[in-house]
């Protein structure tokens, strides 16, 4: 069999409404493209009718679509791998599977790829999200920058992107747990790039993300890819030592000078409470580290496949 030269990396979970459009779309962008391709869904352990329906998109096209069923809910970065480690093409699409990011827009990140780019990230152009959504990623976006200036993406959270195919067998060889793929892509690119995308709202259902699952999902970037927060607390804790030292001096003149003073024990509550509130802080920033490792060191199987369906 030859291999396609373009591979299309989906995670799928609870889009049984999508599916049929997504195919339809998909499928007509490719083809127009006039390059071979292969199309990879993994259904990330849905509870609706999706496998039926992926069922289906297979039979349909069996020389080009592939199907991956996990054994449960992986996570969207760990179906992605799941893809990476099978893809056959040179050049690897990924995408989301409720038309978020339009199909249409693959030509664009195909002609970047093949002006010799190794990695082709993107920026949604007009967002179309939720106001709480649209806040949290800009508040993100610049944190990020801050935290993290080697990774240079003004926008981390669209998953329409391309990459090479080394990139990609670098990626899937991480074996890495929690992760976050642009950024990892990133790590290893020599040559990225960014463009611009259109960014629709979802062809159906709700998002998968709760506020608090997004909060997850960043700190997953964060403890990923930064020792920062760790850093943080090495400064503030050395500051407050430093503050403290000075306190404890002054103090001890005036005790000398002026005698003992009694008064002020609330401002002294205010000064503890304070601390205390930056000390857990610091301690549930140590935790984020310590249950990754945790993770990583148990060796689970990142993944488990169930079943995959290919010619
Ligand atoms: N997804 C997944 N596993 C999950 C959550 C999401 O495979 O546990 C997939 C989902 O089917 C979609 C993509 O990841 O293709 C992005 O999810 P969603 O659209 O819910 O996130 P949002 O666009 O709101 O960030
Ligand atoms: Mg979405």
């Amino acid at each position: 069999m030859s291999k396609p030269y373009i591979s299309v990396v989906i995670p799928v979970y609870n889009e049984e409404k999508n599916l049929e459009e997504l195919y339809r779309r998909l499928t007509q962008s490719l083809d127009a493209t006039e390059r071979s391709y292969e199309i990879i869904l993994v259904n990330d352990g849905s509870r609706d009718q999706s496998s039926a329906a992926l069922k289906t998109l297979f039979e349909r096209r069996p020389k080009q679509i592939r199907i991956i069923e996990f054994n449960g809910n992986f996570g969207q970065h760990m179906a992605i791998m799941a893809g990476f480690e099978r893809v056959r093409g040179e050049i690897v699409i990924t995408l989301d599977a409720d038309l978020q990011n339009p199909p249409e827009e693959i030509p664009k990140l195909i002609v970047a790829m093949e002006a010799g780019h190794d990695v082709v990230n993107t920026y949604r152009e007009g967002r179309n999200d939720h106001w709480w959504r649209l806040a949290v990623s800009a508040m993100h976006n610049k944190l990020r920058a801050w935290m993290m200036p080697k990774l240079k993406m003004k926008d981390e959270g669209c998953m329409l992107r391309a990459y090479s195919r080394r990139i990609v067998d670098l990626m899937a060889s991480t074996g890495e747990t929690t992760t976050f793929i642009p950024a990892l892509a990133l790590n290893y690119a020599i040559n990225p790039t960014e463009v611009g995308v259109a960014h629709e709202e979802r062809f159906a259902g709700t998002s998968n993300y709760t506020f608090y699952g997004l909060i997850r999902y960043n700190f997953d970037l964060i403890t990923g890819f930064s020792l920062f927060p760790l850093q943080v607390f090495t400064f503030i804790g050395i500051s407050v030592s430093f503050i403290s030292f000075i306190f404890v001096l002054f103090l001890s003149i005036r005790r000398i000078i002026i005698g003992p003073e009694a008064e002020g024990i609330f401002t002294l509550f205010a000064i503890l409470f304070f601390l205390m509130g930056i000390v857990l802080l610091g301690l549930g920033i140590v935790g984020e580290y310590v249950g990754r490792i945790y993770q990583e060191v148990r060796k689970r199987p990142r993944f488990v496949i169930r079943d995959i369906l290919e010619d």
